[in-house]
């Protein structure tokens, strides 16, 4: 069982690439972006909360991720866990430290999907301008005044993670830009090293 971080900023692949993992390796997708649009798109309280500040591009309260996470993992660790977009501050690295050791967990790799921004802003007004044509709707935040915040916030909140997974000698770099099956296979490579 392999529990990993995908870091990496918004629109750098890690949703794409956990599924994949989900699909093929049996592991466990922790989104913590799919959970508070879930609560979002359920009505609940802290879904009230959170809306704004997700549509605005930033980050919600380290107290609200790490509850959700929390929960998380308690239940089905299967084939291990895949952390997507958590943790994205340093507290949250700290609690997911010592939530995993509460659990017995250990954490055994940070995968940092490297990638540019330019690429980010396409790949993102790509995916708004893809929900629109197929009939549906773009993410609230998927447009260009919330993405400018939400990489703002990547470097300003979660890039310092890079230097804090190195220094625990757990970060593994990969290139981002490569195609879908490419990036795949070097995950492949940090996970089968
Ligand atoms: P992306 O990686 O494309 O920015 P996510 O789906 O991971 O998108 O996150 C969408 C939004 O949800 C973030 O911009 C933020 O408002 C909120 N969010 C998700 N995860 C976290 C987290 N770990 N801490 C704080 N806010 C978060």
């Amino acid at each position: 069982m392999t529990n990993i971080i995908l870091l990496g900023p918004p629109g750098a692949g890690k949703g794409t690439q956990a599924a994949m993992l989900v699909e093929e390796r049996g592991m466990i997708q922790l989104s913590t972006g799919d959970m508070l649009r879930e609560a979002k798109d359920s009505g609940t309280e802290m879904g009230k909360i959170v809306a704004d500040v997700m549509a605005r591009g930033d980050l919600v309260t380290d107290e609200i991720v790490i509850g959700l996470i929390r929960e998380k993992l308690q239940g089905d660790k299967a084939g291990g866990f895949i952390f997507d977009g958590f943790p994205r501050t340093l507290a949250q690295a700290d609690a997911l430290g010592e939530l995993m050791a509460e659990q017995g967990e250990t954490l055994d790799h940070v995968i940092e999907l490297q990638v540019n921004d330019e690429v980010l802003v396409d790949r993102i007004v790509g995916r708004a301008a893809e929900a629109v044509a197929a009939g549906g709707t773009a993410r609230a935040d998927d447009n260009a005044e919330s993405l400018k915040i939400r990489l703002m916030a990547y470097y300003k909140q979660t890039s310092p993670l890079i230097g804090y997974y190195h220094a625990k000698g757990m970060l593994k770099g990969v290139d981002g830009l490569g195609s879908m099956d490419g990036v795949k296979a070097e995950i492949a490579g940090v996970l089968e090293a």
